[in-house]
């Protein structure tokens, strides 16, 4: 089940607070790692300032752990952040028979995460266990990441029972404010093209194992979608309506495999927008 909340305000406060403690995270991070009485600036960090004569013992890139950890890793893709939505006292979409959306998408989760391991990713999970993170924490966690997509788990209540879809956000115009900076909410702006190729790619698998599937990703508004600054989907699973949770729990190993499948294939056409989205 997709839902779609407008909070921008909010928003933007969670966010400065979320990079004030990133900030501070990674200042006690490296602090003890720093050599005494050498300050080597991290990996990207403009060095204009410190002349390669100042420096008789040399930098080594990538010797200094950066303070944002995400953004020491080698470009292109390398990370997946999934997301099981709902949980906590959210549980989604719920049928007659006691199913509860949000402990399917949680199940699945694992299965996903051991396919995409296979295929040499690292899964970042944006929940655990039964918990309910906000959307936009949902979306910070994704949102820290460099070289990540976002991959959002649903059971549907509606659908032919058995199939899968895949939604991509719809359009979203690319708007800057007066500071030239993309709004939070439009953070999924920059990157619609590469999400509408990866929902591509990952539903024509997902085709092959599940009959009745669209062969394409459709666009809907989602609102977890809006706010992620990465290649981002949304993979429902129909239906809760099923009278037995084994019908879903068979459903699994496809599902993970579709999506393992889907993202390998777009690594090699993945490429980091020059325009960061999500900062306010
Ligand atoms: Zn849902």
């Amino acid at each position: 089940m997709l839902l779609e909340v407008r909070n921008i305000l909010r928003v933007r406060f969670l966010f400065l607070m979320v990079l004030l403690s990133v900030a501070l995270l990674g200042a006690v991070m490296v602090s003890p790692q720093a050599p005494p009485q050498t300050q080597q600036p991290a990996p990207g960090t403009p060095t204009a300032s410190t002349s390669p004569s100042s420096s008789p013992q040399g930098v080594v890139a990538g010797s200094v752990p950066s303070p944002f950890g995400a953004q020491a890793q080698p470009a292109g893709l390398n990370v997946v952040v999934l997301d099981p939505a709902h949980g906590g006292t959210d549980s989604g979409a719920r049928g007659t028979g006691g199913i509860r959306e949000s402990e399917i998408v949680l199940d699945f989760a694992i299965q996903v995460r051991h396919a995409l391991e296979a295929q040499g990713f690292q899964v970042v999970q944006t929940r655990q266990g039964n918990d309910d993170p906000s959307f936009d924490g949902r979306s910070a966690t994704a949102n820290a990441q460099r070289g990540a997509v976002f991959v959002t788990l649903h059971v549907s209540s509606t659908g032919v029972p058995g199939s899968t879809r895949v939604y991509v956000n719809s359009d979203l115009p690319t708007v800057t404010d007066s500071s030239g900076l993309i709004p939070w909410d439009r953070a999924q702006a920059p990157f619609l093209d590469l999400s509408r190729k990866l929902g591509d790619l990952v539903q024509g698998f997902l085709a092959q194992h599940f009959k009745g599937s669209p062969d394409t990703a459709q666009a809907a508004t989602v609102r977890q979608l809006r706010t992620t600054a990465a290649p981002a989907i949304a993979v429902e699973i129909s239906s809760v309506t099923v009278d037995d949770r084994a019908d879903l729990d068979r459903m699994a190993p496809g599902v993970a495999d579709a999506i393992a499948r889907g993202v390998a294939a777009f690594k090699p056409s993945y490429v980091v927008p020059s325009t960061r989205g999500a900062l306010p």
